[in-house]
């Protein structure tokens, strides 16, 4: 798509136009679309960056699920962040984090030796990602969080990270791309018109995503406090009404979402997890 027109029409590369009841561009962090029309209100760049990779999990690792449950382990140390879990059965989703300045760091692949000074009792796993990971499909990503004037221009619905990027530590982008997603959906179907369908989505999704933008950069903020009041933090974090700002998104149900549907989820997830593991999430700071 090279173009979207608000009355409601693409153009792709090779010129053709398609008209269109309603444009949805979920175009991603640097959306065309968004800044042809001028939605942008504002772009912070933060001072962090991440990557993402998946690692094969070993024999012994599959075979612990039995015995531990579903494990997330998130571990700090200064300004660099590692967090790893089995994202299949056979596979461990592996998020590292530092500084944008910490080059030494953000390479592709990464130096185990580098990242073993942060956290020396993962030296193993570091290699294992520096060797397994497939690099050439992985890239550190700036962090950026994404405001728009409005969600939509005409009958351009903007959607995703185009809309609202967030840096990930709360891990909700893709799952407010999703939920926003299926919401607009629901509001096609149930207001009159593609206007007001607009209207409503925007006024009933936006709060919570806003929500979400705030609190993964609270979140990842505590990383540039200086050590005593890292402590600190971390015990805020434990405060009931704290912990709950920050999985609000993650407990909320999404519009368009059956509470039938959302129950069964719901149950699914607990049948896999053992009762008091669900999820179990170990978390080590090294200050
Ligand atoms: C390191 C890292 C870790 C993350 N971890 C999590 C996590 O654990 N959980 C979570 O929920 N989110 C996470 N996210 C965020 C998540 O990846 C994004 O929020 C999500 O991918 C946004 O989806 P999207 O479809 O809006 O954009 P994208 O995934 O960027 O997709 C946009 C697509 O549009 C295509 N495109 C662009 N321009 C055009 C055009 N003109 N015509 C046609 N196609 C076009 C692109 O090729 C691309 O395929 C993470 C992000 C990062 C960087």
């Amino acid at each position: 798509m090279t173009a979207a027109d608000p009355d409601g029409a693409i153009t792709t590369e090779d010129g053709q136009r398609f008209p269109a009841g309603i444009v949805v561009a979920a175009d991603g962090i640097n959306s065309a679309i968004r800044e042809a029309h001028g939605l942008t209100k504002d772009r912070i760049f933060g001072r962090d960056c991440g990557v993402r990779i998946n690692i094969p999990r070993r024999p012994g690792e599959i075979a612990a699920d039995d015995r531990e449950g579903t494990v997330m382990i998130e571990a700090w140390s200064d300004k660099r962040r590692v967090l790893y879990c089995p994202v299949t059965k056979d596979a461990f989703y592996v998020l590292l984090t530092c500084t944008t300045k910490d080059t030494s760091a953000a390479t592709s692949p990464i130096d185990p030796d580098v990242w073993a000074r942060s956290f020396p009792a993962m030296r193993d796993l570091f290699i294992r990602i520096r060797d397994e990971a497939d690099w050439p499909q992985s890239h550190w990503a700036h962090f950026q969080t994404i405001h728009l004037k409005r969600w939509s221009a005409g009958r351009i619905a903007v959607l995703g990270d185009a809309a609202h990027a967030m840096p990930p530590y709360l891990a909700q982008g893709a799952g407010h791309a999703m939920m926003n997603a299926l919401a607009l959906a629901e509001s096609l179907r149930t207001e009159s018109t593609i206007e007001s369908a607009l209207t409503e989505w925007e006024r009933r999704e936006r709060p919570l995503t806003e929500h979400t933008q705030l609190w993964t950069r609270i979140y990842g903020a505590t990383m540039f406090l200086p050590k005593p009041l890292k402590r600190i933090s971390i015990l805020v974090e434990k405060l009931p009404w704290v912990a709950a700002q920050y999985v609000r998104a993650a407990n909320h149900e999404p519009t368009g979402c059956t509470p039938a549907r959302f129950r069964c989820k719901q149950a699914l997830r607990t049948k896999r997890q053992r009762p008091g593991q669900c999820p179990a999430v170990a978390k080590l700071s090294g200050g």
